[in-house]
């Protein structure tokens, strides 16, 4: 999900080249099933705040939808 973001934003396809690559993404993998439980935060050696970052590309993914 962040790869489809960054991509979308570095070569500014926006939101809806972002969309067009969700396809690349299982549907077990989608931001939306994200349960904020926080595992994958404690894990992140760069301690990247994924929770809020999975949040923000869902809102991302429905600009201009
Ligand atoms: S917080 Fe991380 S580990 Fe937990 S459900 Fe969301 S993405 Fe998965």
């Amino acid at each position: 999900m962040l790869d489809i973001y960054n991509e979308a934003e570095i070569y500014a396809g926006g939101p809806a080249a972002a969309r067009f690559c969700l396809r690349l993404v299982s549907e077990s993998e989608r931001a939306e099933l994200c349960t904020q439980c926080g595992a994958c935060e404690e894990l992140c050696p760069q301690k990247i705040a994924i929770v809020d970052w999975l949040e923000k590309i869902q809102q991302y993914l429905a600009v201009g939808e």
